[in-house]
């Protein structure tokens, strides 16, 4: 099962950021990862597990 975060689906709509891979937590801690560089945002691993889908 693949996981898939993108940042359209957090809210930052004119962001083309999106990961993906079979494991959740490197999924979440790429996420996380991203929305501190790019958006100087702190994303908490809960709110990132409740954007998580699989695709
Ligand atoms: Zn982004």
């Amino acid at each position: 099962m693949v996981k898939e975060i993108s940042c359209i689906n957090a809210g930052f709509e004119d962001c083309e950021f999106l990961v993906r891979s079979e494991n959740e937590r490197e999924v979440i801690e790429f996420a996380r990862q991203h929305a501190r560089n790019t958006h100087d945002a702190e994303a908490s691993p809960e709110h990132l597990e409740q954007i998580v889908v699989e695709v």
